[in-house]
C-alpha cells in the first residue's frame, strides 16, 4: 500500500522534540538559542520564508532578531553586520536569506558567516565536515533540505543500508548534501543531473529516488522502479486558470498522479519537503547553541 509521507507532521514532531530540548537547557543554563534572520530586499518569496521561519523558531523558544535591509545596501556594509552578528554571544545562528540581490556576491557573504553560526549549513567548513564525519556525529550542522529528506526516510522504519538511491541535481545546497547523506547511510548513490543521459533509465534503478530539479512534473511513472520511495524536493509555482481566473499553486518535480501508482512511498508537495527544511533550520540553530555551551 502506499504510503504518503506527511512531512508536516514529521516537522511537528521535530519541533517538539527541540522545544523540549531547548526548555530543558533554559532551565539548567538560564539561556536560550538566538538565530539573526537576515533579508536583504523584497523577493515576494523570500518575504514568505522569513516570515514561516521566524513564526517556528519563536514557536520552539528561539529568540529571533531580524534584520531587514533595502537592496541598495552594499556588499561591504552587509560583510559588516555579519561580523558583528559572529561576534555577538546570544546569537548561535545566521541566517541569510537568498537569493541576494546581483551586487552582492553570495558566496562571498555565505562564506563570511561563522562556521559554528551557520544556520543553513552552507559554509565550506560544515560542508566538508559533512562528508568526512562519520554515520554517528550528533553534532553537525548540515544542510536544511537534504537533511530533511533523510529523516523522512528514516522514519519509513526501512534499511537504507545497499539500497540503490538516485539523486536528479547536483546543488550544492539539495543535490551534492542529499548524496553525501545517503552516502553515510551505505546507500549505493548515483547524483543524476542536466547532463545525465538516459535519465529515465537510471532513474528506474533506483530504491530510493531524490528529485531536486526545478522542473515540474518532469519525473514520469514510467521512471519509477515498482515499490520505489520516491522523495520530491521541487518546489514549481505555476499558474492555472479557474472559472475565468488565473491562479497559482505549487507543484513538484513529481508527476504525482503517474507515480502514486508505482511508488510504496512518496512526499506529497505541498506538504512534503517543505515543512522539514524548516524544522531542520531550528534544529542547526540548537545544535549550535548547544556546542556554544559545551565550549
Ligand atoms: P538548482 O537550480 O540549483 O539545481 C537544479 C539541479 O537540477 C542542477 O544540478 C541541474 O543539473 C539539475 N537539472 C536541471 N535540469 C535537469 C534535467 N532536465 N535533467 C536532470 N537534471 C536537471 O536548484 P536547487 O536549489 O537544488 O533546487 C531544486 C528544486 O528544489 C527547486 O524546485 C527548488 O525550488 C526546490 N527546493 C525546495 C526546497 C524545499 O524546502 N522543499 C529547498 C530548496 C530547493
Amino acid at each position: 500500500m502506499l504510503k504518503i509521507i506527511n512531512g508536516k507532521e514529521i516537522a511537528q514532531n521535530l519541533r517538539n522534540e527541540l522545544k523540549h530540548e531547548i526548555t530543558r537547557i533554559k532551565e539548567k543554563h538560564n539561556k536560550v538559542p538566538g538565530l539573526a534572520v537576515v533579508q536583504v530586499g523584497n523577493v515576494a518569496a523570500s518575504s514568505v520564508y522569513v516570515k514561516a521561519k521566524t513564526k517556528n523558531a519563536k514557536e520552539v523558544g528561539i529568540e529571533v532578531f531580524d534584520y531587514h535591509f533595502e537592496d541598495s545596501i552594499s556588499q561591504n556594509d552587509l560583510l559588516q553586520i555579519i561580523n558583528k552578528l559572529n561576534n555577538q554571544s546570544n546569537v548561535n545562528g545566521i541566517l541569510v536569506q537568498l537569493p541576494l540581490p546581483k551586487n552582492i556576491n553570495e558566496q562571498i557573504i555565505l562564506d563570511s558567516i561563522h562556521p559554528d553560526k551557520d544556520a543553513d549549513g552552507f559554509h565550506p567548513l560544515n560542508v566538508g565536515k559533512l562528508s568526512i564525519a562519520s554515520n554517528n556525529d550528533n553534532n553537525l550542522i548540515i544542510p536544511c533540505t537534504p537533511y530533511g529528506c533523510l529523516i523522512m526516510l528514516k522514519g519509513l522504519d526501512i534499511e537504507l543500508s545497499g539500497k540503490n538511491a538516485v539523486v536528479i541535481g547536483r546543488s550544492n545546497i539539495v543535490g551534492k548534501p542529499m548524496a553525501q547523506l545517503l552516502l553515510k547511510e551505505s546507500c549505493t548513490v548515483t547524483i543524476a543531473h542536466s547532463k545525465t543521459l538516459n535519465l529515465a533509465s537510471v532513474c528506474k534503478q533506483a530504491d530510493i529516488l531524490v528529485a531536486a530539479v526545478g522542473q515540474p512534473k518532469m519525473i514520469k511513472g514510467d521512471w519509477i522502479k515498482n515499490d520505489a520511495i520516491v522523495i520530491d524536493v521541487g518546489i514549481n509555482r505555476i499558474q492555472y486558470e479557474q472559472n475565468g481566473e488565473i491562479k497559482t499553486k505549487l507543484i513538484g518535480d513529481v508527476d504525482y498522479d503517474e507515480v502514486e501508482k508505482k511508488a510504496s512511498a512518496i512526499t506529497p508537495v505541498p506538504g512534503g519537503v517543505g515543512p522539514m527544511t524548516i524544522a531542520c533550520l531550528l534544529r542547526n540553530t540548537t545544535i549550535a547553541f548547544k556546542n556554544s555551551i559545551e565550549n
